[in-house]
Parts: structure tokens; C-alpha cells; sequence
């Protein structure tokens, strides 16, 4: 068994508690103990075969992004051909929707494994991602896959569906969703989802074929809903109803659904929200880019709604999501006791879980606990002010950042220690992508042109 002993371990289970000089015990993919290095080194003296010393650094759970687009990885550093955009429409006209038919085969390949090897350096060792590459729809999860099993990564896949390009593609973009679910059914690293794009790009007849696909295979619908005003206006004039209204006409609103942004949204449908046990996903950092406004999270929370935090393509450090969560929300309140760090890390570690749970319902995972996948990291963090569980999620927020994690163990397998990563090699796969990435921006500047 490998022990990681002699640090301080954050289970991140609530209540929330610090165990100082503590240890996590790991048999296989599986944790058996934590608590005080010096009982568990006691009472499994004879088990141990491998150790991690800790000393000096926090041991805690591997992160979880709830809604993430690997495939968004080449737009860094792209120079968006014409007039900048000036609304969330155009951002999509003008980048997403020209950047994802500018990957091949090739680049669907390699914006996972760069959005991954980002994760794993950044302690994120769950994601649930929505893709889109129009161009190569067919085995496009299958290519994400193998880089998911490639670096070790537990990861839930979906495809966007969406009419703009034509009802071929909507249909192509189910069969790829369910193609996906058939083939990582009951794999324990990887799981999939109905992926739609957004209400506004979807008709009523290719909404119902996908809630009815993904009824029948058992999996989550994941949507983007209300991101802009736009969407809430065309559904309005098309359909005569609000977006979250529309998706419960048509039997998309359920335990399952999982709603992505949720910025626009009103309070019946807050409350349909709530009623129905949808999930919703925050990305503060992505919208606050986009200029698409401030999901209003704190009365959803107090509505009972599990709100998860995830990246929507941005980098995969989670404590800077955390933090840029407290500061809009405090920013957009005009108060300083707008959200909070608790109501955060409560977001992050126990309604993320909620939402993995749907994926991987035999699975524990999101926590350090006897029982729950190995899923580890180790931060190099020394705090300068009293740390205690009551002012931990302070701490998180305010003093640590992804760069700080030295390991990353996902299902007991060491992906990273002292920030070396043991199964990849990075500068090569930054190589490939870069040539990738050189070829996806020559693409979208023809097509601009
Ligand atoms: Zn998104």
C-alpha cells in the first residue's frame, strides 16, 4: 500500500476539518485510511510498500471541473480575424463556432491532451467536458477518450448538438453521444452525457430526440442555458416562452440536467429549476470574459439548487475559479458580504461531488475518505496566519493556487510528483499541439476571409 504521511490532510467532507500531521493510505485505486500519520503507520505497519513523505505540504483531494470545453484550448493567443466582437453572439460567430470547424482529427486530439496535462499540473483530476468540432463529429469522443486514458484522467464526455449546421450534423452529434455512452458503459475512468448546445441552436424535434436518447441510455442532458440575453429572446419570439420553460415543455428538465451558466434566468424559473432537481454549473471566469453578466448564485443556493463550479475551457485552476467566484459576486452585489468563501468551497466540494455522482454513482469521489477513489494531491502551501477548519476555506481562496500542487494521484496512479509529470512528456505533446494549433488558426482566418 503507498502512504502519504507527515502532512497536513484536508478530507474536504463537511463539517470541514484540518488533520495535522496526518496521512492517507492507499491500496490500489482505492483510499483505506486517513487520520494521524502515527496511528495509520501503526496499525498498518506491515501493509505499507510505498510512502510520499508530505512534510510541509497539504494533502487534499483532487479537484473537480464540472463544465469545461477542452476543445477551446487553440483559442489562446488567437487573433480573432475582423472587427472585434462586440456581444456573446458575435464571440461565438466570430471565434467558437469557427475555431471548432477548424479542428481536424489532429486537433481534437491534441486541445484534450494539452487541456489535460493542464489539469493534472493544476490538481484536477475529474472533468466533465461539452465538445464541439463539426468537422470530424464521428469518433471525436472516442480520440478524447484515449487521451482521457492516456494521462490518467477521470473524464465524462459529450458532444454539442446543435441544428446551425444543418439537421445531418444534429444527427451525426446524437449518434456520436450515444455511440460514446454505449462504449464507456460501466468504465470507471470515463462516462458520457447527451451534449446539447444551447436552446437557441436547437429545434423542438432535435431537443425531444435527445432527451429520449438520453432517457433511454440513462445519462445526463448537459445544455448551456441563459449564457446571454439572446437566448432568452429568441426563445421568447420562437417559442413564445423563457428557456428554462422550454426545456421543461419538452421533458429536459430533470435530476439529470445538468444547466450550464443559468445568467439570465428568472425566478419561476429558479424555482422550475429547483423543483425539477436540475443541476446548474458556474463558470465566473468565462463570463466575466464574455461581458454576458452575473449568475444570480446566491439565491439559487438558498433555492436548494446544486450549483457546481467549472471552467468553461479556462485554465484548470480551480482555486483561481474559486476566487474570481467571490470576487464578482462581491463586485456585482456592491457589498463585501456578497457569497463568501465557504459558500464556495462548499460549491466545489460538495455539490461538484453531487454532480460527478451522476456519472459515477458507485463510485466516492471528490473527498478523502476510507472507501473513496484515490484521487490525492499534495500542495506546497505554508500558511503565515492561524489555519483552522473554521477559516479553511480563507485559506484556500486567498493563499492557494493551483501552481502550488507538487503531485496528483488519480485512482491511486502518481500522474505527477514534484511537478514532473511521470506518464507524459509535455514539451512534446506542447509541440504537436502548437503545429496543431497552427493549422486550426490558418483555418479560421480562410474562413474569416
Ligand atoms: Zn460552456
Amino acid at each position: 500500500m503507498l502512504l502519504i504521511h507527515n502532512g497536513t490532510v484536508l478530507p474536504m467532507t463537511f463539517p470541514l476539518s484540518v488533520i495535522p500531521n496526518g496521512a492517507v493510505l492507499i491500496d490500489d485505486k482505492l483510499i483505506v485510511a486517513i487520520g494521524s500519520a502515527k496511528e495509520i503507520e501503526r496499525k498498518y505497519a506491515d501493509q505499507i510498500t510505498k510512502r510520499i513523505d508530505a512534510t510541509g505540504r497539504f494533502i487534499l483531494p483532487g479537484n473537480i471541473c464540472a463544465h469545461t470545453h477542452f476543445y477551446g484550448a487553440f483559442a489562446r493567443g488567437m487573433a480573432i480575424p475582423g472587427a472585434p466582437a462586440k456581444n456573446f453572439v458575435e464571440v461565438l460567430k466570430k471565434l467558437w463556432w469557427k475555431l471548432d470547424r477548424a479542428l481536424d482529427d489532429d486537433g481534437v486530439k491534441y486541445s484534450a491532451l494539452v487541456s489535460m496535462v493542464d489539469a493534472i499540473k493544476n490538481g484536477t483530476t475529474t472533468l466533465i467536458d461539452h465538445h464541439a468540432s463539426p468537422n470530424v463529429i464521428k469518433g471525436s469522443l472516442n480520440a478524447i477518450a484515449d487521451a482521457a486514458t492516456q494521462t490518467g484522467l477521470r473524464t465524462a464526455l459529450c458532444y454539442e448538438v446543435t441544428d446551425r449546421n444543418g439537421l445531418a450534423d444534429a444527427q451525426q452529434g446524437i449518434a456520436e453521444n450515444v455511440a460514446c455512452a454505449e462504449r464507456v458503459h460501466g468504465r470507471t475512468g470515463l462516462a458520457a452525457a447527451m451534449g446539447v448546445h444551447a436552446s437557441f441552436t436547437v429545434s423542438d424535434k432535435t431537443l425531444r430526440t435527445c432527451v429520449a436518447e438520453a432517457e433511454r441510455l440513462s445519462i445526463p442532458l448537459h445544455i448551456h442555458v441563459a449564457e446571454d440575453a439572446a437566448d432568452q429572446a429568441h426563445c421568447l419570439k420562437k417559442h413564445g416562452m423563457r428557456v428554462v420553460q422550454r426545456l421543461d415543455a419538452l421533458g429536459a428538465l430533470n435530476k439529470r440536467s445538468m444547466l450550464a451558466h443559468c445568467i439570465h434566468i428568472d425566478d419561476a424559473e429558479m424555482q422550475l429549476i429547483a423543483k425539477r432537481g436540475a443541476k446548474v454549473m458556474h463558470q465566473p471566469r468565462s463570463n466575466m470574459n464574455n461581458g454576458v453578466g452575473v449568475a444570480p448564485i446566491e439565491r439559487m443556493l438558498k433555492a436548494d439548487i446544486t450549483v457546481g463550479l467549472g471552467n468553461d475551457g479556462f485554465s484548470n485552476d480551480a482555486f483561481a475559479e474559486m476566487k474570481a467566484c467571490d470576487m464578482l459576486h462581491k463586485l456585482n452585489a456592491g457589498d463585501p458580504r456578497a457569497m463568501g468563501a465557504d459558500k464556495i468551497v462548499g460549491m466545489v466540494y460538495s455539490h461538484n461531488r453531487t454532480i460527478a455522482q451522476m456519472f459515477w454513482p458507485d463510485l466516492k469521489i471528490g473527498a478523502l475518505e476510507a472507501g473513496a477513489r484515490a484521487d490525492v494531491i499534495l500542495m506546497d502551501y505554508t500558511p503565515f496566519t492561524p489555519l483552522t477548519a473554521g477559516n479553511l476555506p480563507w485559506h484556500m481562496l486567498f493563499g492557494m493556487s493551483g501552481g502550488m500542487v507538487t503531485h496528483t494521484i488519480s485512482a491511486g496512479v502518481v500522474l505527477m510528483a514534484d511537478r514532473k509529470l511521470l506518464f507524459l512528456d509535455e514539451a512534446a505533446i506542447a509541440v504537436e499541439a502548437e503545429q496543431s494549433a497552427k493549422r486550426a488558426w490558418k483555418r479560421v482566418a480562410d474562413m474569416a476571409a
